[in-house]
């Protein structure tokens, strides 16, 4: 009997066209953008096969003297334009199914605000918190050396994410460096100022979040100075937009995060509600605020709501309770599709992810920029550029937008989709 040879679209296992999950979700968006790419579309099927999966073993003693085991994983799904691009992220969550995902996401986000990288994306399935300290660097120095034969300055370049910051950074370019033998700070971004970091990295990407409301706003004929602001999740990203929102004269008036939802009309005092975070770890017991149910903040009358905190908060269950007339998703994947079109149907603009948290990468790239200048910016240029850069990417988006009549979510994966696809085509292909 002979064996029938493969036909030409026959899919990886792990490509299954059937894939639900995240990265089925990641087809259905290029799906829905094919028919916008013209000539370019015939490239499409770069998008929807990842360019390198690496799936690795991360062996450490425990500090009991036993081994564990750990699965990491390093994705490439995209490098036409560029190094790849994305963050590690820490978590017993994690599948090879969510970081190829959140890969082809950079490849969208880097690609939208058009800095010259492709999308990568890393993981460990595993629950930091049940490690102590020494187990902690001694996971992350392995995952490295695993993962060292695909990253590297010019080739991909990871950052933090969910459970991981500047000191597993600083544990990741040290590790790197030393198999490398000399050192190498453009091996990742998000570092400590002092080893490489870049200032105004922590509060990037709040204020992209700020510029693209800010820009939207402009062409909503909404007043800014004058606007009620939602907030859910009060960290880097959420603290950081409200304040600039608050600063910019607008009323932040209500507040969700894990430790409680609170509310005031006549708006917070946004310092002294980002002091009590500071000290106390949530909004929960902020003087002053009336407490209300977790559920009743989907209620809160406003015009912006800034998800910054979880993915999948906006559901079906709650679009149609939102009152305001703006969306901007600080998180990732905040809404789920369902809820993009309740929102959609209700005139609700939605500022998706893949623009509107575009600075936090924005700001890694002047940070990979500065190390291999070894020339360091004051934060006012890098704000200057920041601002600059977030307002170009929205404004090309938005004429997008308005020319096919698609939401702004189309019309993002319809620019990045295009830029990506130019690159590949002009590249051609090797052999
Ligand atoms: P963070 O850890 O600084 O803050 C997270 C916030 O979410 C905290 O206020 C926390 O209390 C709140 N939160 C946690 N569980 C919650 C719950 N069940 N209900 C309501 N609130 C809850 O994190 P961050 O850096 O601000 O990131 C927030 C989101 O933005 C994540 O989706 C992240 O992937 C995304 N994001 C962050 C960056 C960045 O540069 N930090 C860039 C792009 C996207």
């Amino acid at each position: 009997m002979t064996t029938p040879a493969p036909t030409q679209h026959a899919l990886p296992s792990y490509l299954n066209p059937d894939h639900v999950g995240p990265w089925g979700i990641f087809l259905q968006q290029v799906d829905r953008v094919e028919p916008y790419l013209g000539n370019l579309a015939r490239w499409v099927e770069t998008l929807k096969r990842p360019k390198r999966i690496l799936v690795v073993d991360v062996p450490i003693h425990l500090d009991d003297g036993s081994v564990a085991h750990f699965e990491g994983y390093r994705v490439q799904h995209n490098t036409s334009r560029g190094p790849g691009k994305g963050g590690v992220r820490f978590h017993q969550d994690v599948t090879l199914s969510e970081v190829m995902a959140l890969s082809a996401w950079m490849s969208i986000k880097n690609a939208a605000v058009n800095v010259p990288y492709g999308g990568a994306k890393g993981g460990i399935r595993v629950d930091p918190k049940t490690l102590s300290r020494g187990e902690l660097e001694r996971m992350t120095r392995r995952y490295t050396s695993e993962i060292g034969i695909i990253i590297g300055p010019n080739k991909d370049i990871p950052a933090p994410d969910v459970n991981t910051n500047e000191q597993i950074m600083a544990w990741m370019m040290d590790t790197y460096s030393m198999n490398q033998g000399s050192t190498a700070t453009g091996v990742v971004t998000g570092k400590p100022v002092d080893l490489g970091g870049s200032l105004g990295r922590r509060e990037a990407t709040g204020r992209g979040v700020f510029t693209v409301g800010v820009e939207a706003a402009k062409h909503i004929g909404m007043d800014v100075s004058t606007a009620r602001i939602a907030v859910q999740g009060f960290g880097n990203v959420g603290g950081v937009a409200g304040k600039l929102f608050a600063e910019a004269g607008a009323r932040v008036v209500a507040v969700q995060d894990h430790s409680g939802t609170i509310y005031r009309e006549a708006g917070f005092d946004v310092p002294a509600l980002l002091l009590h975070v500071k000290n106390t770890g949530g909004v929960g017991g902020f003087a002053g605020a009336e407490v209300i149910a977790k559920d009743a903040f989907w209620d809160v009358p406003c015009d912006i709501l800034i998800p910054a905190a979880l993915e999948q908060q906006i559901t079906k269950d709650n679009a149609g309770r939102i009152t305001a007339r703006m969306v901007i998703e600080g998180a990732n994947g905040p809404t789920t599709p369902e809820a993009d079109d309740i929102l959609q149907e209700r005139n609700i603009l939605v500022l998706p992810d893949v623009i509107a948290n575009a600075g936090g990468v924005t700001v890694s790239y002047f940070e990979w920029v500065q190390d291999f200048s070894s020339f360091f910016w004051d934060e006012e240029e890098i704000n200057k550029r920041l601002v600059r850069i977030m307002q170009e990417a929205f404004d090309a988006v938005w004429q997008v937008a308005e020319e096919n009549k698609v939401t702004l979510r189309t019309a993002t994966f319809i620019v990045a989709c295009k830029r990506i696809l130019h690159t590949r085509e002009l590249r051609g292909l090797y052999p």
